[in-house]
């Protein structure tokens, strides 16, 4: 038999495989399942962007191993995105790391920078990757609770003092996966000098950030006066650009992170396909109307599923950004008890609160990720169960 290292058992199982099964389980017996569950863009890559991948696939020069790091061309396409849309200076040689995705970074990031007995804060409910690198790195985890009193925010003067003096990584999340909460620039303020005091390095994940609603762009950590002596931010192509399974993701800011994530991945991967990196550039550069036309479908879609929430007596406040909705459990329900009764009985995935940590129980996190016909349907589907009278 094959015995795995002591390392394995600390990795937590991956919650949203799980999710998946029960919900394919579900329409294989012929449903016509809603699955509102997954973050998982349901809509296509913008056609410029395919066509460059299709005309680079063509070239020779990327038939070969990319150059270890990626090429300067994309480096310079993400850094010139960063200036325009937050006026942030990033220097393409030392501030940018191309990564397999963001979620590569955020998990190596912990291996980069923890030890076995250091603590690395992370917000709670949060996206679950956070832990595995933690887990991988022999570190601990110290939970920074996310409440709705505090607006989804760390309360950085909860933290014990026992968990700041070992703490060397935190984890930031805004448009926030779950909680759809989006951060000020005070609070990120407040981040960078609590981050220099305690010695701390920031990981702002800023997959959401393009996605804003009510007129209101996401600012950028990397706005912040001080941020890049900070920490880093991770940015990634899946969402803004529906590229989810392109795989495109950049660590951007502090250059000794920087150095280190590009070092883990110098061993791990040889970059991305050519082909993939110049159709990442032309992403980049080319014209954005894309981005506004995609913030402006979540955002008639969110409007159209609230409208349809009211109906039914499911209250809620509207997300502010990303393409989530965090919406509390009617009352005599657990999250998971709730989630699976909407599947078990109105065909509608949503992911429960807790798979995101404890202060996720007693939610249900419903994704923008399907027609605003077929978000009201879910709706009119959960109303017929009558639970919120
Ligand atoms: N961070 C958050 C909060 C996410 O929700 C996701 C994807 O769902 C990611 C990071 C991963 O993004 P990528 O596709 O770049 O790996």
């Amino acid at each position: 038999r094959i015995q795995p290292a002591e390392r394995m058992k600390t990795l937590p199982e991956q919650f949203f495989a799980a999710l998946v099964g029960k919900a394919n389980a579900r329409a294989a017996t012929g449903r016509d399942v809603i699955n509102l569950g997954q973050g998982n863009p349901d809509l296509p890559t913008p056609q410029p962007i395919v066509d460059k991948l299709k005309q680079a696939a063509d070239n020779p020069l990327y038939h070969k191993y990319p150059p270890f790091r990626g090429f300067p061309f994309l480096k310079e396409a993400v850094a010139r995105r960063y200036k325009e849309d937050y006026g942030v200076e990033l220097d393409p040689a030392t501030e940018v790391a191309i990564l397999f995705g963001g979620k590569t970074g955020l998990v190596e990031i912990s291996q980069c920078l923890l030890n076995p007995g250091d603590v690395c804060l992370v917000p709670d409910p949060g996206y679950p990757d956070y832990w595995s690198g933690v887990a991988l790195a022999g570190a601990e985890m110290a939970f920074m609770p996310l409440l709705e009193a505090n607006g989804f925010l760390p309360d950085y003067g909860s933290i014990s003092e026992e968990a700041l003096k070992r703490a060397k990584l935190m984890f930031l999340n805004y448009p926030n996966n779950p909680t759809s909460a989006v951060a000020s620039r005070e609070f990120y303020e407040e981040t960078v000098r609590f981050a220099k005091r305690h010695g701390i390095a920031v990981a702002s994940d800023f997959a959401y950030g393009a996605i804003g609603f009510d007129g209101k762009r996401p600012v950028s950590f990397l706005e912040t006066p001080g941020a890049k002596e900070a920490g880093i931010e991770f940015y990634t192509l899946s969402k803004t650009y529906n590229m989810a399974g392109w795989r495109v993701g950049f660590a951007l800011g502090n250059p000794q992170i920087v150095e280190l994530l590009n070092l883990i991945q110098d061993h791990y991967y040889c970059s991305l396909f050519g082909g993939i990196q110049e159709a990442a550039a032309e992403a980049l550069t080319g014209p954005q109307h894309s981005v506004a036309e995609l913030v402006a479908t979540y955002e008639r879609r969110r409007d159209a599923l609230f409208g349809a929430l009211e109906g039914i007596g499911w209250k809620a406040a509207k997300p502010a950004g990303s393409f989530f909705c965090w919406l509390p459990v009617p009352k005599g329900h657990t999250s998971m008890s709730f989630a699976d009764l909407l599947l078990e009985q109105a065909d509608v995935v949503v992911a429960p609160g807790n798979g995101f940590g404890e202060n996720g129980e007693g939610f249900v996190r419903l994704g923008l990720l399907a027609s605003e016909e077929r978000l009201r349907e879910a709706a009119e589907r959960i109303g017929r169960l009558k639970l919120f009278e």
